[in-house]
């Protein structure tokens, strides 16, 4: 089970927040001072748990109180054996209710909650109403509630928690005894990691755990849940300081590779740039990024040929794209060894790419092509220049027959390129927005190119364009052809 569930605070004295602890104690001590609690701050906190214990303390059969010797202050915790506390902890019991305000946010609910409120509960001391996400109920939900908390019934006890507490309506919030959860000290975290690390027998030093709250932002949960996969992944093995480094450090790595990724589909330079500085500057191995870079691109290229499964979000590269990134990152890696610089391989490998055209041209591809793509790629396993050889000598053959064979995805590819060339040396936005654009047909008495957008289409149509265009076309081919732009539908 997950050790966040599994060690849920059941007391008082389990809580992880003292501040929360001694407040609770305070109010707990008169439960007939209150009708309504407003927990508010961010998720994993335990607010839920810190409710349900509210809610055992005040209907418990057998309550545990004592009077602390050191402040003098009654401490009240649930018994967690009685009929009352097992079925709350199980969420079985009729009169604590757990609502959650996202789903049930309508007037109607509140109405219908507003009615059963009036009876008496049926075994409980008290009926408990938990209001989860308060702050997404409608005005007319919040209305209907403020009249029940204006004039609560004394069998009932309201926990309204959010995470936005100025979403929640000052009429209500100043009927109600507010606490606020606030981010976890590292001593807190620690003390709630050892509980766990306790039970579970897992063997940890403290410098480890302090470690773990250094990586959890101040939540419970997130903490919890790192000591977990580590846990699960060492076993047995004493997990040290040392351990919890280099496994945040694995898991860090892949949210950078993802990033990376994002980077390059975009042709972000910069952005892929700094984060290479940023890699190098945290001392993580080039040699090992890079290892780990293109395993995810290879397991992006399976998921494109449909060999194994989804791979959500990150369906942001082309078959092509992927392939021209892994020649370029095997190049990388291959000059890894005698470069000056560690990172100077992949810096390159990223001008290189950035300034490719190929990932721009879209060519017309359906699920076949692509496993005959890859297929193809595989068997005839070429280099980049070795391509770049083939097409030069494709585009060679294609000038000799100025347009007049019939086109394919390849030499359309060869002759796009070297018209994007020729009319960069024209007119630099001209080329910009052809490369944003593709191919779509070509013969000799017409050349139709594809824009994806309106204003790339409207900017092609201008005259000055056109007249570019046709003179560059006229001088890879011989033959003045009529250009016409079409947008992609
Ligand atoms: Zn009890």
């Amino acid at each position: 089970m997950v050790f966040y569930r599994k060690y849920r605070p059941q007391t008082i004295e389990e809580l992880d927040s003292e501040v929360v602890r001694d407040k609770l104690t305070n109010i707990l001590s008169r439960p007939s001072s209150f009708h309504a609690l407003l927990f508010t701050g961010p998720k994993g906190l335990g607010k839920t748990s810190a409710a349900r214990i509210v809610a055992k303390v005040v209907n418990c059969e057998k309550l545990n109180q004592k009077q602390t010797a050191k402040s003098r202050k009654l401490s009240v915790e649930p018994c967690n054996k009685c009929d009352q506390c097992v079925s709350i902890t199980n969420g079985t019991n009729i009169d604590v209710l757990e609502i959650d305000g996202a789903s049930n946010r309508g007037i109607d609910e509140i109405r219908d909650l507003r009615e059963k409120i009036r009876l008496s509960p049926f075994q409980a001391l008290k009926k408990v109403y938990i209001i989860d996400e308060v702050h997404m109920l409608t005005t007319e939900a919040f209305n209907a509630l403020l009249k029940t908390l204006e004039e609560p019934p004394n069998h009932v006890i309201f926990i309204l928690c959010t995470t936005e507490p100025h979403k929640v309506p000052q009429t209500i919030a100043s009927r109600c005894f507010h606490m606020a959860f606030k981010k976890a000290t590292a001593n807190e975290l620690v003390r709630a990691f050892l509980r766990i690390a306790k039970k579970e027998k897992i063997s940890v030093d403290k410098e480890a755990l302090f470690k773990i709250s250094e990586f959890s932002d101040g939540s419970f949960r997130d903490g919890v849940k790192i000591l977990e996969e580590i846990y699960s992944e060492v076993g047995n093995k004493k997990i040290t300081k040392e351990t919890v480094e280099k496994m945040h450090q694995a898991v860090n790595l892949d949210y950078k590779i993802g990033e990376m990724i994002k980077f390059l589909s975009e042709k972000n330079v910069k952005k892929a740039m700094l984060l290479v500085d940023k890699i190098t500057t945290t001392g993580v191995d080039m040699k090992y990024f890079l290892e780990k870079l293109m395993l995810k691109l290879h397991e992006l290229l399976l998921v494109k040929v449909g060999v194994s499964g989804e791979q959500s979000g990150m369906d942001i590269l082309s078959i092509e794209d992927i392939r021209m990134l892994m020649d370029l990152l095997t190049n990388a890696y291959s000059k890894l060894k005698y470069s000056v610089l560690p990172q100077l391989p992949l810096e390159i490998a990223i001008i290189e790419w950035s300034t490719q055209d190929q990932s721009s041209v879209t060519l017309p591809h359906t699920a076949g092509d692509a496993r005959n793509d890859l297929l193809q790629s595989r068997q005839n396993p070429r280099s980049l220049s070795e391509r770049r050889q083939s097409e030069k000598k494709n585009f060679e053959n294609k000038s000799k027959s100025a347009f007049s064979s019939p086109s394919d995805g390849q030499s359309n590819n060869t002759l796009w390129h070297e018209l994007i060339n020729k009319v960069k040396s024209q007119n630099h936005s001209i080329a910009g927005v052809l490369r944003g654009c593709s191919l779509k047909s070509y013969n000799e008495k017409k050349f139709v190119i594809e824009a994806r957008f309106k204003f790339h289409k409207e900017k092609l149509d201008e005259k000055k364009s056109k007249e570019i265009i046709e003179k560059a076309l006229f001088q890879i081919g011989g033959k003045r052809i009529p250009v016409s732009v079409m947008l992609k539908s």
